[in-house]
Parts: C-alpha cells; structure tokens; sequence
C-alpha cells in the first residue's frame, strides 16, 4: 500500500476579486515546509492546517506520525492534537485547508479522502510530495483538492486551480 498513511468569509484578507479564492501567503508555505522537511529528517510525514481570519496562519496541532518497518508512513492527529486545533481558533477565524507531506509523490489517499478535518463545501486539502521536498518547487509541485458536492475532485496546477487557490510569491 503506497500510503503513508467554507469558503471565504466576506471580507477576508484572503479575497482578491475572485469569489472566495484563497491566497496562501509564502510565510505559511514557508513554515510549513520547514515543518514537513523537518519531519523528514525522521522519515515521517507531518500534517498542519491553514486558517483564516484577519490574517492566514499555519496551526500545527500535536500528532502521532509512524513508520514501519517496511518504511510505511502516516500521520494522525488524535484527541489531544483535534483540541489543538480547536484551542487555536479565535472568533471570526475558520480552517480553510489542510496540508500535509507524503514521502513520495503527492496525491489523496483513500486515508486522504476519509479524513474529515476538512470536508466542507469549498474545503482545501494539500499535498506536498517528497517529504516537505517538492514546495521548494512552490504549489504547482503539490496535489491540490476542493471539496465540493460531497467529495474531493483535483484541481491540476493551471488556470483551473488558479480560480481557486494560488501562491504568494516571496
Ligand atoms: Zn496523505
């Protein structure tokens, strides 16, 4: 098994004449690279999730990330991590995406598609190939996932994903 495991409030600082398109600012990417990379070290994934509210932040909430003996990886973020995540939010402040790392190459897992952490009409989920590796590369290196109408659907890097989220350039 190669595992490894709302939209915009009106206002926000993350709208820019699309309707509810979300702007990763380069200080979270950055910080979440630096995150995942870390991890790696390790070899093992890592997790975090963007919010929105008068500015864009990384939350990275405790987690138990594990590895095999097989090099098989995942990552969880249980009871005392979910709390994390809760304490984390401040009024008028939402979760817009998640992100996490894989060892390889960046994609939803079925693991991916069940978590729920995210699944909202307009939700963001990120994947960073390469253990943190690929965003050196930027955005267009990771998978990128909406949730709409129920499910997740990929949005390729290109004018597609643009509509919907894009990166801040250093
Ligand atoms: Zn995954």
């Amino acid at each position: 098994m190669r595992n490894h495991h709302t939209s915009q409030q009106p206002g926000s600082p993350q709208q820019d004449g699309f309707a509810s398109r979300l702007v990763l600012t380069f200080g979270v990417l950055d910080e979440a690279r630096k995150f995942f990379e870390d991890r790696g070290t390790f070899g093992l994934e890592g997790t975090a999730m963007i919010k929105a509210g008068a500015s864009l932040d990384l939350v990275i909430p405790r987690q138990r990330a594990h590895r095999d003996a097989y090099g098989h990886v995942n990552v969880e973020v249980a009871r005392e991590g979910q709390m994390d995540l809760a304490l984390a939010l401040v009024t008028d402040e939402i979760y817009v995406a998640r992100i996490h790392s894989h060892p390889g190459d960046a994609f939803h897992s079925a693991a991916d598609d069940a978590n729920p952490v995210i699944s909202f009409e307009g939700g963001i989920s990120i994947v960073v190939p390469f253990f943190g590796l690929g965003l050196r590369r930027g955005l267009d290196a990771c998978a990128v996932y909406l949730f709409t109408g129920g499910s997740w659907a990929e949005l390729p890097a290109g004018p597609q994903r643009d509509r919907c989220v894009v990166a801040e350039k250093p």
